[in-house]
């Protein structure tokens, strides 16, 4: 498969480079040059097929050209080696509950797929590749948790001290082998402008082979298609044909992927995207003006993005056309207050505990049953990440109710192991040098 820049149609690269390079200079975002749709016959019997072997099909049918079949397949078995099931809450309304990765967040699988295709395309005998990362909580995780083992890679993550939950500080501090961790005495932006600093560095460069783990990667974006499918062969199963589904959204990789798979034939009737107070989408699908924001903080702090990075994606996969994208996609923005009210409603008439970004994307879903009423649908409403990683914003009541999962008592007894640096560029040049030559 080529690939295009959004910002300029007649650009193709080659899908090994758009994975390394993550975006076009001309800072666009790389996008398929054509949108394979599957057989009718697959599409028709989705419900005979499991996630590895879904997830290969669509895999397969993007990347053929790219990755002989044999080891696409070994790449997605090793990748994809957990469930992504839907939960029924009652008779119309499911759970599509994609936390069961090492990170517990949807992000996994993302990054898993990322770092693998990434560790393929180097060749024995390669510079091993740097991997930087800035994180404010949640990618890190997963692009630690991703890249840990796999051969060749080195993952540094810096996070702003004090400012990460205690599961997601494990989550960067505990792993070891090809991961390290700094805290930065500082911010975010501090430490996001540090691995910037590193990128334009050219003596850095010269020595050591850097990459990002971008979100905006066009190798996260692909597996985040898999699961749309995998959940609409398990309403097949239980007999339910008219789906729609609701994406809690930040910056809008998630429902990109769910729009590309309804461009390769998804059967799938509605999508909405469900925002907090960044609500940057939907006033734009309300007034057609596209106005970002600086971003505000909410409780559902993975979706604290005034700028979504996809939307260039899923403008491009509706051929810009905000009326037909219209009918496709609803969306609807929440409180903090809205979204505190909905964890208690989900806990009381469910017995479910979410987290604030699926209480989220279920809110959305109670708005459009009362403007778009019908029998016949099926909804189901995506869970991003554990409730364990946001202890905060639950009452003492309902938080008594999380279970953790395993791994998080793992972590426990790991223990954190971290380099404290300040800002300080020169301090974090010589830690990637130094290191690199042991
Ligand atoms: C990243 C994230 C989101 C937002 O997903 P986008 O693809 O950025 O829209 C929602 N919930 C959780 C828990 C996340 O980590």
């Amino acid at each position: 498969m080529k690939f295009y820049s959004t910002n300029n149609h007649d650009l193709s690269v080659d899908f090994q480079s758009a994975v390394f390079n993550s975006m076009p200079l001309d800072k666009g975002l790389y996008m398929p040059a054509e949108i394979p749709v599957l057989d009718a016959d697959f599409l028709q019997n989705l419900d005979q097929y499991t996630l590895p072997e879904i997830a290969y099909k669509i895999a397969s049918v993007l990347l053929h050209e790219d990755i002989p079949a044999a080891d696409l397949k070994a790449l997605i078995d090793d990748a994809i080696n957990f469930e992504a099931p839907v939960v029924k809450l009652n008779e119309d309304t499911y759970v599509l509950e994609l936390f069961h990765g090492p990170s517990l967040a949807f992000k996994d699988f993302g990054a898993r797929f990322m770092s693998r295709i990434m560790a393929y395309f180097l060749k024995d005998g390669e510079q091993l590749l740097d991997v930087l990362v800035a994180t404010s909580g949640d990618t890190g995780g997963a692009v630690a948790l991703g890249f840990l083992g796999v051969p060749n890679t080195r993952v540094t993550i810096l996070y702003p001290k004090g400012k990460v939950s205690e599961i997601q500080e494990l989550q960067l501090c505990s792993n070891g082998q090809n991961i390290r961790a700094i805290e930065i005495d500082g911010t975010f932006d501090d430490c996001q402008a540090l691995v910037k600093q590193a990128f334009a560095d050219e003596s850095l460069n010269r020595q050591l082979r850097l990459t990002s783990a971008n979100s905006i990667n066009i190798s996260r974006l692909i597996p985040q298609t898999f699961y749309y499918f995998n959940a609409v062969a398990q309403l097949y199963r239980a007999g339910k044909r008219e789906v729609v589904f609701s994406v809690p959204s930040g910056n809008f990789g998630n429902i990109a992927a769910g729009l590309l798979a309804y461009k390769m034939g998804l059967p799938v009737k509605q999508f909405i995207a469900a925002t907090n107070a960044n609500d940057t989408v939907p006033r734009f699908l309300e007034t057609g003006v596209y106005e970002t924001r600086p971003s505000v903080q909410t409780y559902a702090n993975a979706m604290d993005v005034g700028a979504p990075s996809n939307w260039v994606r899923i403008m491009e996969l509706f051929s810009q056309d905000r009326e037909k994208l219209k009918e496709m996609v609803k969306s609807y923005r929440y409180t903090d207050a809205q979204t505190v009210e909905a964890i208690s409603a989900i806990h009381e008439q469910f017995n479910y505990v979410a987290c604030p970004h699926t209480a989220i994307a279920w809110l959305a879903v109670k708005e459009y049953q009362l403007h778009y009423p019908s029998a016949e649908d099926t909804f189901v409403f995506l869970s991003t990440a554990h409730a364990c990683k946001f202890p905060d914003v639950f009452s003492e009541e309902i938080f008594a109710k999380i279970q953790s999962p395993e791994q998080v008592e793992e972590l426990k007894r790991r223990g954190k192991s971290a380099t404290a640096m300040q800002v300080d560029f020169e301090a974090f040049k010589t830690f990637l040098l130094t290191s690199a030559a042991q």
